[in-house]
């Protein structure tokens, strides 16, 4: 009899419960990895990334990882026939299209009267723990936290690597090619965010409660790749933190992650829809009818320096800072009167550390209908929030290089500049003034 380890977001050998659990099986193991149907349809950087990633999980496991492009379900059927499985582990996911995923494994293995065992979660509270006196979810950050920081965390899982019985992939094994090349080459796997976490703890976390919100610094972990690929788990994170104040900043932001997670463990179909279902029946424009200010909001062409920043950031490396995020959100939502499904879908596309209950909370929270809602008519202004957030003007310069002629005083208003334009960057698309004034009346509409 054999079994197989079903990788899925816990690309990674150390602290990882399932695989634990897997080697104390002591069946011959399979390590097996199944790439997404649609990961021809993603961009080259997220195809990239998850390539990458599993590459790198094949290359630190002693026979390599097997590895398919499929449904999990018919993939894993298909296996467990062939190399007479007895069983099949891997770790729970609390997400909407993650239970539906494992769902569908366990019905089509329990056809054949085999076990899919799920273990453990992403996360270091399981989503569903943390609740009121009275069993209810908390709804609310916060008091969250503080439940959350109540509960135990066990210390990092490890494996002797060489203990367990590996299986070598079969002959249908095959890493996927990317359909058009990568804009850069990316850096994946367990091995780097332990590297990376330590050099986030050395040299940054320090100052990570002040730099944090600062784009133009490079004062975050970005361990936000690694932690949705499941490259390091959050126990290990946490396992290195201390009292100081950084690092209980960067706690609380870890904190927001499972918050996420387990909001949408409790609503699932706020993946995509309304936490808040009133915001549903707000006026929004129609992104056919108003196409043009959709693109410029893609592509980077608002005409706002810090928007068009962020989203060049984000099309050119997969990845954007979480002020900025914020900024853009607000600015498709309330200047543009967009759906903020829309910009989620975009995100989803583009980042490559997408994580379905931080993006689409993260949306909703920054569009006013989700958690403990910044309320909808808190409108960022794009103008002040460059100022403030990027005082120099360094990160416009880095990303909208028409703006590179510009000191700190003009980057972010070009059009106090004589020579604002003259290198083509485009004037505003809207006024910020009066589509702030908009989405408020808009507001009032709703509450009828
Ligand atoms: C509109 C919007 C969409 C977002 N989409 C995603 C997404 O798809 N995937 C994703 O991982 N994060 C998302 N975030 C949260 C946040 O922007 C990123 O986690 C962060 O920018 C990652 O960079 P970092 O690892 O350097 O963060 P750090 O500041 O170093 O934080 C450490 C870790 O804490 C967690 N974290 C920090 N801030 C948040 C937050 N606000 N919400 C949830 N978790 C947080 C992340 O796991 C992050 O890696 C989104 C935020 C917004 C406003």
């Amino acid at each position: 009899m054999t079994a197989i380890f079903w990788f899925r977001r816990d690309r990674r050998l150390q602290d990882n419960q399932a695989l634990n659990r897997a080697a104390e099986e002591s069946l011959p193991l399979l390590p097996v990895f199944v790439f997404p149907e649609n990961l021809g349809s993603l961009t080259p950087l997220r195809q990239h990334s998850l390539i990458e990633s599993a590459k790198a999980l094949s290359s630190s496991l002693p026979r390599g990882l097997h590895c398919e492009v499929g449904k999990a379900a018919t993939v894993l059927t298909s296996l467990a026939k062939e190399l007479s499985v007895s069983k099949v582990l891997a770790t729970k996911a609390f997400d909407t299209d993650g239970i539906a995923e494992q769902l569908a494994v366990e019905a089509a293995l329990g056809d054949l009267g085999i076990q899919l065992e799920l273990v453990g979660s992403y996360y270091a509270v399981q989503p569903g723990t943390v609740r009121k006196d009275d069993q209810s979810p908390v709804r609310v950050y916060t008091p969250f936290y503080r439940r959350w920081s109540e509960q135990s965390v066990e210390p990092p899982y490890s494996l002797d690597v060489k203990s367990v019985n590996w299986l070598s992939p079969t002959a249908a094994s095959a890493v996927p090619s990317l359909t058009s090349a990568a804009p850069y080459q990316v850096i994946a796997g367990e091995e780097f965010a332990l590297s990376t976490l330590q050099r986030f703890l050395k040299d940054r976390v320090f100052s990570y409660s002040e730099d944090r919100n600062r784009p133009d610094k490079n004062g975050t972990s970005k361990l936000s790749h690694a932690l949705a690929h499941g490259e390091i788990h959050p126990r290990t994170l946490l396992n290195g933190l201390g009292a100081a104040p950084g690092q209980e900043v960067f706690r609380k932001e870890i904190a927001w992650r499972e918050f996420y997670a387990d909001v949408l463990f409790h609503n699932p179909r706020t993946v995509n829809d309304y936490y808040e279902p009133r915001f549903a029946n707000m006026r929004y424009d129609s992104p056919v009818e108003f196409s043009e200010k959709l693109l410029a909001w893609k592509t980077g062409q608002t005409g706002y320096p810090i928007v068009d920043a962020a989203m060049r950031q984000l099309v050119q490396t997969g990845w954007m800072h979480n002020r900025t995020r914020m900024i853009v959100a607000s600015f498709l939502v309330k200047d543009l009167h967009f759906e903020w499904q829309l910009g989620a879908q975009f995100f989803e596309e583009h980042l490559t550390d997408f994580d379905p209950a931080s993006n689409a909370h993260g949306w909703q929270w920054t569009a006013g209908c989700g958690t403990d809602a910044s309320p909808y008519y808190r409108v960022f202004n794009p103008v002040l929030q460059g100022i403030k957030f990027d005082p120099n003007g360094h990160y416009v310069n880095r990303w909208v290089p028409e703006l590179s002629h510009l000191d700190k005083t003009s980057i972010h208003e070009p059009w106090n500049d004589i020579s604002g334009y003259q290198h083509g960057y485009p004037p505003p698309i809207v006024d910020h003034g009066q589509e702030r004034l908009e989405a408020l009346a808009r507001l009032e509409e709703l509450k009828g």
